[in-house]
């Protein structure tokens, strides 16, 4: 398992999902987003018992199974480890039916359930996070709730100045290929853009991506990624001069953007423009009518 150090007790292991180590003492250890899979997390575990060293902490910046999905291959060696996640995704966390519900805006069925392993989390006790300092031992983080990304999409600091961001930020690479990201809340990521730059931190890893930010460079890609969701926002404006279904709004972003989408990245699109709509709706710049059976979003 080769592990980089970032700045003193800090480590990132590379991967699909990016992950953070850190050690809490000498003996203990927490992992911050292990990653999806079982065996991924069996590799934090070997890791530990390897160095005489045990996880007493598992931190997910947010409830999607590609950070913390790999819980289970933890809890296999360390099942008395601490679960911590912002306190509004461990009701999800808990029971990940809620999350598949709201992407299929009711009961999923067994095609969108083939896209997700199902998350074995036992029954380990799940600790909900407020915003503020959280304080493990002699460490302590500090914890933000962005609920942009996702419903409880969340920032965490480590005492050494390393800023976990998941999926708040996409970045570059990702962004140039796919400009609908799964978006819960645009309140949440301009909150999320307003505090990376309103906070202290050295570097920044985002939850997918290979380069370690500086803060600059965070708060660089904090402003792509505001420009992306700015330009859907005024791509649904136009669109809805003339009133429009959400389906017939997705297709609309779908040609714009140039997407290429499976069913699930549909849903995830779907959801998406639900949130970008509720948005403009909140702003009392389009409204909701519904005319011979169907439901129509124009311009107020
Ligand atoms: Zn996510």
């Amino acid at each position: 398992m080769k592990l980089h150090t970032l700045i003193g007790n800090t480590e990132l292991f590379r991967g699909g999902t990016n992950s953070g180590l850190y050690h809490l003492s000498d003996s203990n250890l927490a992992v911050i987003d292990p990653g999806l899979s079982e065996s991924r997390g069996r590799r934090f575990s070997e890791y530990a018992q390897s160095n005489h060293k045990r996880i007493t902490h598992l931190i997910g910046t947010h409830e999607h199974s590609d950070h913390i999905g790999a819980l289970s291959g933890i809890l296999c060696d360390f099942p008395d480890c601490h679960v911590l996640i912002d306190h509004k995704g461990k009701h999800i966390l808990e029971s990940p039916d809620i999350f598949l519900a709201y992407i299929n805006g009711g009961a999923p069925n067994h095609e969108l359930r083939g896209y997700f392993r199902p998350l074995k989390t036992r029954s380990v006790p799940v600790h909900g996070l407020s915003e503020g300092p959280v304080t493990i031992g002699e460490s302590t983080f500090e914890w933000f709730h962005f609920g942009g990304h996702s419903v409880g999409s969340a920032g965490v600091i480590t005492p050494d100045g390393v800023l976990f961001l998941g999926d708040t930020l996409i970045p570059s690479e990702i962004l140039s290929k796919f400009k609908l990201p799964l978006l819960y809340s645009v309140d949440g990521q301009y909150h999320a853009f307003n505090q990376l730059e309103n906070t202290d931190y050295e570097l920044c890893v985002t939850g997918h991506g290979k380069k370690v930010l500086t803060k600059p460079e965070c708060i660089q890609l904090a402003v792509e990624n505001r420009q992306i969701m700015e330009a859907c926002l005024n791509l649904l404006l136009g669109a809805v001069k003339t009133p429009q279904t959400k389906e017939a709004l997705m297709a609309f972003l779908i040609d714009k953007l140039t997407l290429t989408l499976n069913y699930k990245e549909y849903l995830f699109g779907m959801s998406s423009v639900s949130s970008l709509l509720s948005y403009l709706i909140d702003k009392e710049e389009v409204t909701v009518v519904l005319e011979n059976n169907h439901l129509l979003y124009k311009l107020r």
